[in-house]
């Protein structure tokens, strides 16, 4: 058996593997993530490398292959840990392992660490006065002002930046001086804290009685070994953060480390502040916009065990803590939880995995489950603990304005006559305003404006998207027609696509109403390094009246005096083209209602729609999750969707349609063969956008009840794509779920 080991981790040398042989005496100690000692180079010089791959053929003759010398360390260290995770991401998403290994280890980046040189004196103040004499009569100006300065001041020295800036001493005095032992230079590593401290120890807040009960709960079977996922489902603004805050004090009492991920957009903001509020120094911040060294040094401080509390988005999940406790995923339902490149990995799925490993607890927390996480909550594969109210206040009362009407009588105005009449109220009232426009995953449907049809695909109750040829395509299964110009179910020629942007939405605010002071937020005005943080402080210091935005306002953020959200289109995202379109309107909207009347004073919520009967609408409208839960369950099982089903979708292109084609041709001819187990298989058929950055796409769909299969699948394609010629020119990518 040979193994594949790397030697240096660091972002270039990542995919520079090297071939050793397993001696018989080390067969059973080495395995993957395991830390070894090689010969290496012509002087045999032995260095430490990492177990990456294992395998029995030799890639150059066989009797070039050296043995591995010995087996570093008995156990599987952090690091290996997560080499150990690479190789379990490859295999259940689909990647290269120099992806997977990019994707989970702290990576090195040649970054000078920055450094606080502190100087001291080596000597007593008055042999230092001695010096001082002597270099005066040298005329040594520089090496008197340096020795001036240090007698001066304590014994807590001077910052070398202070000395140079205000000092004017160079490098060169201060290295002459150690030399001397007049003076000693501490050096000490600096890390780049990202967020600003912020003293510890406000006051705390008392857990009310279903927070108490849940916490409760989760230290109770937690102590008792218990390692079932817990999913804390809380109705927006019940509390969960504080929940979060207990179990992390329970379990990092007894010495173990927490990761706690949060959508980004809620990681510059208040969240994270209430973390550091009360665990202080304990805690570090991992986000987007941090250099890689910035993120290798808080990587570094969490395996040193410098901290024990890591916040940031899905990739925090990869901070080698040594003893890790718990893993929080906020929010849990978010799509921004599942990466867009190769790994395409789910952190729900991911998290439970690392759990695993280390033996560590995994609660998800949600006021709108995924249909995912529910699901197996009912199953009893999650533990559900429940926060039924609002911690503080009450929920908004919900309105639906059916726009089909507003049409008949005349109004073809963007804002219902019921939302006009609110938003004057609240204007007079100095209370604000969020206006919000769910655009997310909008895909140019087709509806009618007056009875509120869309167009469908017949085969897999998705809506068709309009194409620029003008016809009308399902992304699933492919099934075309062309463009209608009236509506099938009414007559009507008001059937169209469905268009308005955040902008027309803030020019036909300020237009109706000129006195009020309106903040937009979307792609445009955010773009900047602090863009999300200036609106929203600036709306939260109610530097503005009406905020209009996309999906970016509602998530999570805790605005006092907002007592109105109006809900602009609640169409936009239902028929987005994938299964997921209705759960995600579902959310969005009961997100958007969160925001409402989380002060003092109640809040109101106007949802407009052309379709108040679909049951997502309807369901978020009543503020009731199992409504939903028990529609949608009934549609994804009668489809075959998952949860009650897996979904792998494999992307081939290539630069050459050709070769493309052929390829396809002869998938559909194997692919029966594989049907035979269980896996039912659409296309390959063009993708929704089938030309890409010169790229032509097509894809298939795969389902199957057991995971397996579908990986099964993977492997199966890649090897084709290794192996057969006709794939030369195809890459692929996989898609689960
Ligand atoms: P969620 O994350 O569930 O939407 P938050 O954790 O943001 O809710 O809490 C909502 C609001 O309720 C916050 O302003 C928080 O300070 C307040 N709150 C939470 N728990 C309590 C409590 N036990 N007593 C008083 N106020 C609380
Ligand atoms: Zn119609
Ligand atoms: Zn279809």
């Amino acid at each position: 058996m040979y193994a594949d080991i790397i030697v240096d981790i660091s972002q270039e040398q990542l995919d520079k593997t090297f071939q050793y042989r397993i001696p018989p005496e080390l067969e059973n100690e080495v395995q993957i993530g395991v830390m070894v000692q090689i010969p290496f180079g012509r002087g045999n010089r032995l260095l430490t490398g990492y177990v990456i791959g294992i395998g029995s053929t030799p890639k150059i003759p066989a009797e070039k292959i050296k043995d591995i010398d010995s087996v570093s360390q008995s156990g599987i260290q952090a690091v290996g840990r997560m080499i150990q995770l690479a190789a379990w991401l490859k295999k259940q998403y689909g990647s290269t392992m120099n992806q997977a290994l990019k994707t989970v280890l702290p990576v090195k980046e040649k970054v000078r660490q920055k450094e606080k040189k502190t100087v001291r004196l080596a000597v007593s103040k008055e042999k230092a006065a001695e010096y001082l004499a002597l270099y005066e009569k040298k005329n040594a100006v520089a090496r008197v002002r340096l020795l001036k300065a240090l007698c001066k001041t304590d014994e807590n020295g001077l910052d070398t930046a202070v000395l140079k800036e205000q000092y004017q001493i160079t490098t060169q005095t201060i290295q002459a001086l150690e030399k001397q032992n007049v003076i000693t230079v501490e050096t000490q590593e600096l890390y780049r804290n990202p967020v600003r401290e912020t003293a510890p120890g406000q006051e705390r807040l008392i857990l009310n009685e279903a927070q108490q009960k849940a916490v409760t709960q989760f230290c109770t079977q937690f102590d008792a070994g218990e390692r079932k996922p817990w999913l804390l489902y809380g109705v927006t603004g019940s509390g969960k953060t504080l929940c979060y805050i207990e179990m992390i004090q329970h379990v990092t009492a007894q010495g173990k480390q927490a990761i706690v991920l949060i959508p980004e957009i809620a990681l510059t903001f208040q969240t994270v502040q209430r973390f550091y509020r009360r665990f202080g120094s304990q805690v570090s911040v991992l986000h987007s916009r941090m250099s890689k060294g910035e993120r290798y040094d808080q990587f570094l401080r969490a395996m040193r065990g410098e901290i024990s509390i890591m916040i940031g988005p899905r990739s925090a999940l990869f901070t080698p803590f040594t003893n890790l406790g718990l893993i929080i995923m906020d929010e849990e339902h978010e799509g921004a939880y599942k990466s867009e490149q190769a790994p395409r990995y789910h952190a729900r799925e991911t998290a439970v995995h690392i759990a695993k490993m280390c033996g560590a607890g995994v609660v998800f927390g949600s006021a709108t489950p995924s249909v995912e996480a529910f699901y197996r909550a009912k199953k009893n594969e999650y533990t559900l603990l429940e926060l039924p109210r609002r911690a503080s206040g009450t929920l908004p009362a919900v309105y639906t304005v059916d726009l089909r009407e507003e049409l008949k009588c005349g109004n073809r105005s963007v804002f219902s006559r019921r939302l006009q009449e609110l938003i004057q109220r609240r204007l007079a009232a100095k209370e604000q305003i969020i206006l919000f426009l769910n655009k997310r995953g909008y895909a140019g449907f087709v509806s009618c404006r007056m009875c509120g049809h869309v167009l469908k695909c017949p085969h897999c109750d998705i809506s068709l998207t309009e194409h620029k040829n003008g016809k009308m395509v399902c992304h699933y299964c492919g099934y075309e027609q062309p463009r209608v110009t009236r509506c099938p179910v009414c007559g009507s020629k008001y059937i169209s696509g469905f268009r308005a942007g955040t902008q027309q939405i803030e020019e036909a605010v300020k237009k109706m109403y000129p006195q009020a002071r309106v903040l937009r937020m979307d792609m445009d005005t955010t773009a900047g390094k602090e863009g999300h943080e200036k609106i929203l402080a600036a709306f939260s210091a109610q530097e503005a009246d009406i905020l209009v935005g996309t999906q970016m306002i509602v998530k999570g953020h805790d605005f006092p005096n907002v007592t109105l959200v109006g809900v602009l289109a609640a169409d936009m995202s239902l028929y987005a083209g994938d299964y997921r379109a209705a759960e995600r309107t579902f959310e969005l909207l009961t997100q958007a209602a969160g925001r409402a009347g989380r002060g003092r004073q109640a809040g109101e919520v106007v949802i407009q729609t052309y379709t108040p009967q679909h049951y997502s609408i309807a369901a978020a409208a009543a503020q009731n999750y199992e409504q939903f839960y028990e529609e949608e369950i009934a549609f994804r099982s009668i489809m075959d969707y998952p949860p009650v089903c897996n979904m792998l979708m494999v992307t081939l292109s290539s630069k050459n349609e050709e070769q493309l084609l052929a390829a396809c041709t002869f998938l559909k001819e194997v692919i029966p063969e594989w049907k035979k187990e269980q896996v039912r298989i659409t296309g390959p058929v063009a993708a929704g956008v089938y030309k890409r950055n010169d790229y032509y796409n097509q894809v298939v769909y795969l389902k199957a009840t057991a995971y397996e299969k579908l990986t099964a699948c993977k492997d199966r394609l890649e090897t084709l794509c290794r192996e057969n010629t006709l794939f030369r020119s195809i890459g692929l990518q996989f898609d689960f779920n």
